[in-house]
């Protein structure tokens, strides 16, 4: 394989000048701006080289995103995975979320890393209703999420069952990455712009929507299709 060095050079006006003479022409440049003297089409072409606009919100969100605090909190084997995410060799500190708080009224991440309990759940939800706006909440593993293998009274069978949750990560234990992964879908949320589900991504089309939908329910066109092919696939 051949391998090609190519320097790279700004493209940017922002960025460094490519030559001392370029330099000295911007100098000037700034310096008839200061004064006044740039007028019409110059100064136009100086604002729009120089000026970006945004709304305070999309800024907040940028700021939010990028430094969420996690509280220390973890129910069961799902959190060694979690404490794991600050090591340097997972590193979340990346994307700004190594300091985990611990007094819920300084974090504003909730991460549900494990099967919670009955008797749990009532504290659980205090925690997450003792954290201040804007606040976030992740279910790590099958347990928190569904329950897991643990279907029966003394579990909860899914945790959005008493708590708002904005990202499931799946997996018994998920491992660190798949942690790290789902925070970056909670980052993009929260910035404004999230991924699209799978179905939106794929095009597709199920058949769960008008199962979900109860016996009275009636399954679209396209989800009777999509029913049709799989069960051609399947030969059944
Ligand atoms: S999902 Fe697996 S690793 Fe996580 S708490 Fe449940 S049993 Fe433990």
């Amino acid at each position: 394989m051949e391998i090609e060095r190519i320097k790279v050079t700004p493209e940017t006006p922002l960025e460094q000048p490519s030559s001392p003479e370029e330099f000295r022409a911007r100098q000037l440049k700034a310096r008839d701006m200061l004064r006044g003297d740039l007028e019409g089409a110059d100064l136009d072409a100086y604002v729009e080289e120089r000026v970006m606009t945004t709304t305070l919100e999309k800024v907040l969100n940028v700021a939010r995103a990028n430094s969420i605090f996690p509280a220390t909190f973890g129910l069961a084997c799902c959190a060694i995975e979690m404490m794991s995410t600050v090591s340097p060799r997972y590193d979340i500190a990346r994307f700004g979320a190594e300091a985990f708080r611990a007094s819920p009224r300084q974090a504003d991440l909730l991460i549900l890393s494990g099967r919670v309990s009955i008797k749990m759940a009532p504290v659980v939800r205090r925690i997450y209703d003792q954290m201040l706006e804007p606040k976030w909440s992740i279910s790590m593993g099958a347990c928190s999420s569904s329950g897991g293998m643990f279907a029966n009274y003394a579990v909860v069978q899914g945790a959005d069952r008493f708590m708002p949750v904005d990202v499931h990560v799946p997996g018994c234990p998920p491992r660190p990455e798949a942690l790290i992964y789902g925070f970056n879908k909670l980052q993009r949320m929260i910035m404004g712009h999230p991924d699209p589900g799978w179905r939106a991504r794929y095009n597709a089309t199920g058949t769960e929507e008008w199962a979900r939908g109860g016996a009275g329910s009636k399954p679209s066109p396209e989800a009777v299709e999509a029913y049709r092919k799989a069960r051609e696939a399947l030969g059944a």
